[in-house]
């Protein structure tokens, strides 16, 4: 079992929503934010945590739905933190987390019980636990939501350093948003593979995985191109190891 849901679910809910759409993104229109939040609850509420799809989600992501500007997507695998963190310094770039659905529910926990309509502080399913659970269903539904409306030139960010792969068929990016992207209104896909500093250097451009993805994306006939540690986002990795090799602005040879 997981981490039941956050304290005072409702309340962050609505204050981020206002938040968004008051002051980090007034673009994204007028919104009803007490009615977003009934909308979203009304999905899980009084339900088992495990059988909530993600046709579930629909009526609530449709009612928070918003524009994102041409060449803003970013996608990310492994490299979620640090995406946000280069979001954030940037603001060029709107990640899911930057999307109204995202930023009202990033690093939250929800979901309810069947036996009564309070949610459930105490437990909820853990990630893996069961497919349709609140959590993983909202995920990958405001994924596709996400993907399909991605246009001009596209970012994934991938862990060059990861345990596993950098690039995995089964994680969200390979199994859900990279299937809905849009040939015709996508004009480019940049891969940037952002190895751990202190970390090993397991994969890399054209290698292992990520050379997997290349194949596909071609085959898929998207334009792309890849950069080993995006020099941008690898000097925001170095704000915690300022005197790391890859840190220093005039190596001393
Ligand atoms: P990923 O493997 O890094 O997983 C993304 C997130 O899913 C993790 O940060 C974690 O919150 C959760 N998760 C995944 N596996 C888990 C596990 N075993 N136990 C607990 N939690 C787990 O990357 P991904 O699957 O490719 O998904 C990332 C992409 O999908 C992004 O492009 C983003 O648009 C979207 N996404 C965002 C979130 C989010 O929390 N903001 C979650 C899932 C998917």
């Amino acid at each position: 079992t997981g981490r039941g849901t956050t304290a005072n679910l409702e309340e962050i809910v609505i204050g981020r929503c206002n938040d968004y759409i008051g002051l980090k993104n007034p673009a994204a229109g007028k919104k009803n934010c007490t009615l977003l939040w009934q909308t979203l609850k009304s999905v899980f509420a009084s339900k088992d945590p495990c059988k909530i799809t993600q046709d579930d989600y629909k009526p609530f992501l449709t009612m928070a739905e918003h524009d994102i500007p041409s060449g803003k997507s970013i996608f990310w695998s492994q490299t979620g933190e640090l995406t946000r963190q280069y979001a954030d310094i940037v603001k060029n770039v709107m990640p899911l987390e930057s999307t109204l659905t995202g930023y009202m529910l990033n690093g939250l926990n929800w979901c309810g019980q069947r036996s009564s309509s309070e949610l459930n502080y105490e437990v909820c399913p853990a990630w893996n636990e069961c497919e349709e659970n609140a959590a993983k269903s909202f995920w990958r539904s405001a994924s596709v939501v996400y993907a399909k409306k991605a246009s001009g030139e596209v970012k994934v960010v991938l862990n060059g350093s990861s345990q596993t792969r950098a690039f995995r068929t089964e994680s969200i990016f390979g199994s859900i948003e990279l299937g809905n992207l849009d040939t015709n209104r996508i004009s480019s896909i940049q891969l940037w593979i952002m190895d751990n500093l202190s970390g090993s250097d397991k994969e890399s451009c054209g290698v292992g995985s990520i050379a997997q993805l290349e194949i596909a994306l071609k085959h898929k006939g998207f334009k792309f191109s890849c950069i080993d540690n995006y020099r941008p986002v690898q000097l925001i990795q170095c704000i915690w190891m300022p005197e790391h090799k890859s840190c220093n602005i005039c190596p001393k040879n």
